[in-house]
């Protein structure tokens, strides 16, 4: 019979995939935690997985900028997280895009399976290109949040990582000393791209 508990308890079991990605100083973390919080309050099980290129804090924790912590596990590859996630029914992902391309496959095999799949990730590089596997993993979410930060050059909406310091690589650690948030107007006034 189709009873308003068995409405609910299939909720609570539906995979999905939900996507909040931006620039940095977004607040992505931030969010990524917040949703994260939300279903541990609900007795839920929960496992944030990040990349180990991302070595920036303290690695049994996610740590947004702010300084808000959950633990999270770190791995070196998207395969390791399938035999990690075994009766996990939420999944975080953080820094997403620098896991490799078989990050998307892991995701959907989750959320087929049941599992509420949330990633936050830098959705452009410093020179504003789509980001690793992100515009993968947001086609195909179930819903994305893309998040703004503040241009630090005039205060609107930002969307790009304006990097400070002369390094071409896609991949640099760092926080304020190296990047800042900028809106297009004032990322393309420095012509990085
Ligand atoms: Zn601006």
């Amino acid at each position: 019979m189709y009873t308003e508990e068995v409405f609910k308890r299939r909720n609570e079991i539906g995979g999905s995939i939900e996507v909040v990605c931006g620039s940095m100083f977004s607040g992505k973390t931030e969010e990524l935690i917040r949703r994260v919080n939300r279903a541990r309050i609900a007795k839920v099980n929960v496992e944030i997985f990040s990349p180990v290129a991302d070595t920036r804090y303290d690695k049994s924790a996610l740590v947004s900028h702010n300084l808000n912590s959950i633990p999270s596990k770190t791995v070196a590859a998207s395969a390791e997280i399938l035999p990690l996630a075994g009766h996990i029914q939420v999944v975080g992902i953080d820094e997403a895009q620098f896991f490799d391309d078989g990050l998307p496959q892991v995701c959907q095999t989750l959320a087929n399976s049941g599992v509420r799949v949330i990633i936050a990730g830098l959705d452009m590089d410093f020179k504003g290109r789509p980001f690793g596997a992100m515009p993968q993993l947001m086609a195909i979410a179930d819903s994305v949040t893309k998040l703004h930060a503040v241009c630090v050059k005039c205060g609107q909406q930002a969307m790009y990582s304006y990097r400070l310091v002369p390094n071409e690589s896609q991949i640099l650690l760092g926080e304020k000393e190296s990047y800042e948030a900028r809106c297009r107007n004032c990322f393309n006034l420095d012509g990085q791209i």
